[in-house]
């Protein structure tokens, strides 16, 4: 293992210094790559030379998402806190379906989980757990949704029109997971947003009303925390009074910016958290953790026993199933994802993810100001969102974020609303500055300016 450690710690080495000089890697075209690499598995060993040899290679093509031109996805940058949480977590490779197996760890899990349902108001019977991503958070909300408004479809399977409203900007995961419950893609209702990409609750209403008018049934929405593209926050406490009223499940997808939770400056922007029945949370996005690092919370740990409990003599032969986790959880064997998340909590402090978060809002600030001061610029988002949405000298986003991508100039992607195309820009790595938007935009600029081909599409 210490050969193997040492080779590790070139390897990194290699990392950053390569993130330093080359921040975006040069892409390799798809039918290029067998050519370009040698990925191919052979019968014979390698020579540990030829190995050392390939993995270098390998480090240096790959999209450095850890840079200063990474802007491109809903995560990005590194916290080391937490980097170290997730390498010790595969060294000690525990699995995290029981206390006898993963011991303290399945402490470190539940702390983090009480912390987080403590934060947003949820009383003493929520609970919650780690999920394979955000996909999967909304998808366990569904599932407990479900099984809440029809215990028997559990053992029975569905066989009512149940029906889901989302808005029509939430995540594509919403439908998706209607067709894995078993209710059907055509029983999502999306909802009609307003002008900044917000949830507009009368809507809602009225697609309930019409729903039930028709003998369907109604049983869960969705509301989101950050919309994929805008990062708009839908408005909790209307919706949460339309969900009383027609006793419907309410999950608030936070997978992009539930972290505003930690945020005494921007928490209003998920107001009334607390009246929920589920928030889901995604640490590999706004908290900077390491790919994955999803949470689901749910007011009442009922409804997660009820819906993802199974007895197995093989798996659970110690009591105490508060802390044999496997019972509330969608996997079997689960790797630990809550270590990362932990260590760089206990080692910064909630005030530290606070800095973190804040600091999103503020590289979003900087990048909206410049672009409101610089007329080839139109701005497409809005004050309050860490996507920052543009269009520079009427260039189609498309194009420009392909050149940019093929010429490594910077990674960022486009996005659109109401038939409006747009490069959107994340401001969501900490560990950027004033200066690093800047820069983006110089890059852009320059780019351009040599590129004069570009501006004819
Ligand atoms: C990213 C995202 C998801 C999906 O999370 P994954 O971890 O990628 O599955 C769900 N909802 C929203 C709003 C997101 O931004």
């Amino acid at each position: 293992m210490k050969d193997d450690l040492k080779l590790f710690n070139e390897l990194v080495d290699l990392l950053l210094e390569e993130e330093q000089k080359h921040p975006v890697a040069t892409p390799i075209a798809t039918n290029k790559l067998y050519q370009t690499l040698d990925l191919s598995l052979n019968d014979h060993p390698i020579l540990d030379e030829d190995f050392k040899k390939t993995l270098f290679e390998i480090v240096k093509s790959t999209p450095k998402t850890a840079s200063t031109s990474f802007f491109n996805q809903l995560f990005g940058g590194r916290m080391n806190k937490a980097t170290l949480g997730d390498l010790l977590a595969v060294m000690l490779n525990n699995s995290m379906y029981t206390y006898k197996v993963a011991g303290p760890q399945v402490g470190i899990e539940k702390a983090v989980l009480h912390k987080i349902c403590d934060m947003i108001g949820y009383g003493e019977e929520s609970d919650g757990t780690f999920t394979s991503g955000g996909s999967m958070s909304n998808y366990m909300a569904m599932v407990m949704a479900r099984d809440k408004y029809d215990p028997s479809s559990k053992v029975e399977g569905v066989s009512k029109k149940m029906i889901v409203y989302t808005s029509e900007v939430s995540h594509y995961s919403i439908q998706k997971n209607t067709s894995l419950i078993g209710i059907g893609r055509n029983q999502v209702r999306f909802i009609k947003t307003n002008d900044h990409g917000e949830m507009i609750p009368e809507d809602l209403e009225l697609q309930i009303q019409q729903d039930l008018a028709k003998g369907f049934h109604p049983f869960f929405v969705n509301a989101t925390a950050g919309t994929t593209v805008l990062g708009a926050f839908d408005s909790v406490e209307p919706i949460s009074k339309i969900c009383k009223a027609h006793n419907l499940w309410l999950h608030l997808d936070g997978a992009y910016c539930g972290g505003v939770i930690f945020s005494k400056r921007y928490k209003h922007l998920v107001k009334g958290i607390e009246l929920t029945d589920s928030f889901s949370i995604n640490a590999h996005k706004m908290l900077g953790a390491p790919l994955t690092c999803s949470i689901i919370v749910t007011q009442n740990k009922k409804h997660l026993y009820q819906s993802f409990s199974n007895e197995a003599d093989y798996l659970y032969q110690t009591a105490d199933d508060d802390f044999n986790l496997g019972k509330t959880s969608l996997q079997c064997g689960r790797r630990n994802d809550a270590l990362k998340i932990w260590t760089l909590w206990k080692s910064v402090g909630s005030k530290g993810l606070e800095n973190i978060v804040d600091h999103q809002f503020y590289l979003a600030d900087v990048a909206r100001n410049y672009i409101k001061q610089h007329p080839d610029y139109t701005l497409h988002s809005y004050d309050d969102s860490i996507s920052v949405c543009f269009n520079y000298k009427g260039i189609s986003a498309k194009t420009l974020c392909t050149e940019l991508y093929l010429n490594s100039e910077v990674l960022v992607s486009f996005g659109s609303f109401r038939d409006v195309e747009f490069v959107r820009m994340v401001t969501i790595n900490t560990s950027l500055k004033e200066q690093d938007i800047m820069n983006f935009f110089k890059r852009i600029e320059i780019f351009v300016d040599n590129k004069i081909l570009i501006a004819k599409h």
